[in-house]
């Protein structure tokens, strides 16, 4: 009775607590934020900015150009929470704001977590949410909430592949009748990408220059198959040998170079996850395929670089940013009807 009162008075929260990105979608109302998961704060304390609201966009603006007094930091790091207290910050900043129309009662809060977490960072969120302003905290799957906002026909006795890359994780996994039937959590995707470009120009070019920057290269001239018209693009940074700053031009497929080792292990997960698979279910996906998910699926040709090491049909979904965020939204929209992919905290003990 109380649980039917709160659930009519109080909105619904679900959230994409990504490493790159945060989405929050309200039941009824639709995605109603998306902002980087980056707080700014005074330098040397946990005391974010601006009363509380240097977060999201308003932090990215301050990253890189801050004062020494100011650091911009990331609460979270390969899929799970590094700093809990700025990371609790972050959501109450983002749980208020998402509320501005005003809850009435504190919201229920589903988070998708990576599939490698391990029970205390499990713990951690539930904490953190909890503490950020939720009355209960429901966990799912990022793998499963991608798969079903990817629109992946999840609860039929078939196979079907989903790969998540985001910035801290790539998730992949095969679902069927509506369980994950294996599953590989794996923390090599868009970051990992971009350290591997620092580390390229660091030792072909003796230039030092930031994760920003590297970010830039590989969304304007990445790619993990050779491209009919290669590019080339203009990178700034400091010269390691003298310290000062100074610019090189670099070219697509120096990039693609850099970057074949990250993608080498992507490609092991989710040759790994279809190790995991029986003979039947692999033979489904033959059919079905290898739909991709996540900001990091966006880099130029990687769907069909994986189609060609995995002999699986490979596509992007549609909207991959959103996927996880349409899939938990859509859990929390027919909750009966998922609540078995959910895990609470009243009953994760
Ligand atoms: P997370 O779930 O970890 O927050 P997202 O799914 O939001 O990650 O994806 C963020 C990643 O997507 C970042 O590493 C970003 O660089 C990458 N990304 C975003 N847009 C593009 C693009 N157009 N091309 C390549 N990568 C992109
Ligand atoms: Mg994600």
């Amino acid at each position: 009775m109380l649980h039917r009162l709160l659930a009519v008075l109080g909105s619904d929260l679900a959230i994409d607590l990504g490493t790159a990105n945060t989405l929050v979608s309200v039941v009824g109302a639709g995605l109603v934020l998306n902002e980087p998961s980056i707080v700014a704060v005074e330098e040397g304390t946990n005391r974010v900015l601006s009363g509380g609201c240097a977060v999201g966009h308003l932090a990215k603006q301050m990253q890189g150009r801050t004062p020494q007094s100011i650091s911009v930091v990331r609460p979270m790091t390969g899929g799970v929470i590094a700093d809990f207290e700025l990371c609790e910050a972050m959501l109450r900043y983002f749980i208020r704001k998402a509320g501005a129309a005003g809850f009435r009662v504190k919201p229920r809060v589903l988070v998708a977590v990576p599939g490698c977490i391990t029970p205390v960072e499990k713990r951690a969120v539930y904490n953190s949410t909890q503490r950020a302003g939720a009355r209960q905290v429901l966990v799912m799957s990022e793998a499963k909430a991608a798969a079903i906002g990817a629109g992946l026909n999840v609860t039929e006795p078939v196979a079907s592949m989903i790969c998540d890359i985001g910035g801290g994780t790539t998730e992949v996994a095969v679902l069927s009748l509506g369980d994950i039937v294996a599953q590989q959590s794996v923390r090599v995707a868009g970051d990992a990408m971009d350290r591997a470009i620092v580390d390229y120009l660091r030792r072909h070019y003796n230039l030092r220059i930031g994760s920003s920057a590297a970010e830039r290269l590989r969304i304007e001239i990445g790619s993990a198959y050779p491209l009919e018209d290669e590019l080339s693009d203009e990178v700034r940074g400091v010269d390691m040998i003298s310290g000062l700053p100074r610019k090189a031009t670099i070219t697509s497929e120096e990039v693609r170079e850099a970057l074949g080792t990250p993608l080498l292990e992507i490609v092991e997960a989710v040759k790994a996850t279809l190790d995991q698979c029986g003979t039947d279910l692999a033979s489904d996906l033959v059919d079905n395929g290898l739909v991709l998910a996540g900001g990091g699926s966006l880099l130029r040709s990687l769907d069909r670089f994986l189609a060609e090491q995995t002999g699986l049909p490979t596509r992007v979904c549609a909207d991959p940013l959103t996927a996880v965020a349409r899939g938990t939204h859509i859990c929390l929209e027919h909750f009966d009807r998922w609540r078995g992919a959910m895990q609470s905290s009243d009953e994760d003990v």
